[in-house]
């Protein structure tokens, strides 16, 4: 289904007058209760069977390995930027399974993308240990954003939803002082929305495809971490999600690659500005991940249907197996982690 028409069921006044913005949650759940998604189709582990997800129980373990679907996945095209509810099997972002210690308590963070794929499991994870969490995405994405936000409530936590597009300078200013007044201040900020389609030939290449790319994936993450700095104070982490592709390009994500170098350097140079002050800067630098970018021109459907065999693993990684890192470089655990680069590759790529 094309995620536009999806979006229009739900107008964002309806959305925004009736969930997100600025509310505090109810304090019904507690912080570490672990709530499943009380919608009619949850959100939950992926499973051939969408319909009645398997819930790997990540206290025990088991071969990581069988641990989540493998490909052949079906072909499941969507226009960007697509939503994760549209897709089969459906990603796991920790939604049934992220358990919290209470690792984040009290602090406030914004995360762009925080609607789906690897910027919701971070959003789910911070909540659950204990952070008020903004999210920002794309208002067509709204249907995406809306679990979120149920999710960070039933964390008992406020969430705080901020649709628009990151492209714009001014939006990213707006972004930032939303967020910080919404939340009563910043502590966390994870640069996390990015623009990939694939084009096989540099020829093929447009300016403004390229254009969109560096705008969405380098001149936001600048903007935002700009305007972010002033209400930043010692102990707050900035954590940018770059890529195995910033070190292992593929010869069909030109433009993309580039960016994800860039969000490196940008990374590693601004560590060591924001040293002395207190702030660290980290970044993540994830394999094949099963989320809407890929499927929605990321990747050919081609590619799709075999996406992570590739890998050692022999399969993609979801969402939820990423949730743990951001969670430690955002926490004060990793008080001496800055300009540092994880991967999460499931086996291959670098660092
Ligand atoms: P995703 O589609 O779930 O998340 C990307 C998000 O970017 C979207 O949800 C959307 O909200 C946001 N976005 C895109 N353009 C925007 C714009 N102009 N304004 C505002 N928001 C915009 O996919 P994901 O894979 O979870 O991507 C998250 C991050 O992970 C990205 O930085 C991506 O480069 C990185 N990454 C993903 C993979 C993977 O295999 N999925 C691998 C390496 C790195
Ligand atoms: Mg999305």
């Amino acid at each position: 289904m094309d995620s536009k028409d999806t979006s229009k069921k739900t107008s964002r006044r309806q959305v925004l007058g009736g969930l997100s913005v600025g509310f505090v949650a109810a304090q019904a759940v507690p912080v570490f209760a672990q709530q499943p998604s009380t919608s009619a189709n949850p959100p939950g582990t992926p499973s051939q069977d969408t319909t009645t997800p398997a819930v790997p129980n990540q206290s025990v373990q088991q071969n990581p390995v069988d641990q989540y679907p493998s490909p052949p996945f079906q072909r499941q095209p969507q226009e960007p930027p697509g939503l994760a509810r549209e897709m089969t099997p459906r990603p796991d972002h920790g939604e049934t399974s992220y358990q919290g210690t209470g690792r984040l308590m009290g602090r406030k963070a914004l995360v762009t993308g925080g609607d789906s794929g690897i910027g919701r499991a971070a959003a789910i994870a911070f909540a659950r240990e204990g952070a008020d969490v903004a999210i920002n995405y794309l208002p067509v994405e709204e249907p995406d954003a809306r679990e979120v936000v149920e999710l960070i409530q039933a964390a008992g936590r406020k969430a705080v939803a901020i649709p628009g597009d990151i492209r714009d300078e001014n939006f990213c200013n707006q972004l930032v002082a939303s967020a910080v007044n919404e939340l009563g201040g910043l502590d966390i900020l994870v640069n996390n929305a990015a623009k990939q389609q694939s084009v096989d030939s540099i020829l093929d290449l447009t300016t403004e495809q390229f254009d969109s790319t560096f705008k969405t994936n380098v001149y936001a993450m600048f903007w935002i971490t700009k305007a972010a700095l002033p209400y930043l104070s010692p102990g707050a982490s900035i954590i940018n999600t770059s890529s195995v592709q910033a070190y292992d390009p593929s010869e069909n994500l030109l433009d993309y690659a580039q960016t994800k170098s860039a969000q490196v350097a940008f990374t590693k140079s601004l560590a060591k500005q924001l040293a002395k002050q207190g702030i660290r800067v980290n970044a993540i630098a994830p394999g094949p991940y099963w989320t809407p970018l890929q499927v929605t021109g990321g990747q050919p459907q081609s590619v799709v249907e075999q996406f992570g065999s590739d890998s050692p693993m022999g399969r993609p990684g979801q969402p939820a197996e990423l949730a743990p890192i951001y969670v430690l470089l955002a926490s004060q655990e990793s008080s001496y982690a800055t300009g540092q680069v994880y991967g999460a590759a499931g086996g291959s790529g670098n660092p």
